[in-house]
């Protein structure tokens, strides 16, 4: 197991959500890939996980730039949205990561602020992270899809995250899973563990620039720990 090699003691670990506190990666990944082919843009489960943290319209122009040659119409991004969103909630709740609990209780024995940084916009985010997290999240620790204007890969989600911690990017740790969300931490200067619960392979989460990575958030609790 590496050690956290740190120029300051920890204050604030930020804590992704989707693929690090709740395993809802393969349902997005599924509904995305599903949705998208629809609408004739192939696209497979593993490239959803490339995608993870950037907002849909991005990901959907993407897709038709490689397909039609052109951005999407406000209208299509509606619609292949629609449809995600719809297959999406046809798939029962994603459960709680395995070792998330143990990674939070791990950073509030270090003394750390627990903050959130997602660029997920559901409505009842708070209530679901308190009935499986009790005790953890403060309305004011928390970064959402309500609060940024860019969204992963750009910094501003962390960078916002650090603000509302009231913390220097030295002073903080970052737990994420996808290559985009590693990159909008880096950017915004912060230690990064990578914990790879997805399909993606090790070298790319190194290569978006994690500082480590780990198979899990068992580990991350670990290292938290050490
Ligand atoms: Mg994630």
């Amino acid at each position: 197991m590496e050690n956290l090699e740190l120029t300051a003691r920890p204050k604030a670990v930020l804590f992704d959500m989707d693929g690090v506190l709740f395993d809802s990666m393969p349902n997005h990944a599924y509904a995305w890939s599903h949705a998208m082919t629809q609408f004739g843009l192939e696209m497979t489960a593993y490239e959803a996980y490339l995608h993870e943290g950037r907002t849909g319209s991005g990901t959907i122009d993407i897709l038709t730039q490689r397909y039609w040659g052109r951005d999407a119409t406000e209208e299509e991004i509606e619609r292949i949205y629609a449809a995600k969103a719809e297959l999406f909630n046809t798939l029962p709740e994603a459960k709680p990561m395995p070792g998330a609990f143990d990674a939070l209780t791990a950073a509030k024995e270090l003394g750390c602020k627990i903050v959130l940084v997602t660029g997920s916009a559901q409505v009842s985010l708070l209530e679901r992270l308190e009935q499986h997290y009790p005790g953890f999240f403060r309305e004011e620790l928390m970064v959402t899809g309500f609060d940024v204007k860019y969204g992963k890969p750009h910094p501003e989600p962390y960078l916002m995250g650090l603000q509302k911690a009231g913390v220097k990017a030295d002073e903080a740790i970052v737990v994420e899973n996808a290559p985009l969300g590693v990159e909008s931490a880096k950017g915004a200067g912060v230690f990064t563990i990578a914990a790879n619960t997805g399909p993606l392979e090790d070298r790319i989460l190194k290569d978006a620039g994690a500082d480590v990575v780990v198979s899990g958030l068992m580990e991350v609790a670990q290292l938290l720990n050490n």
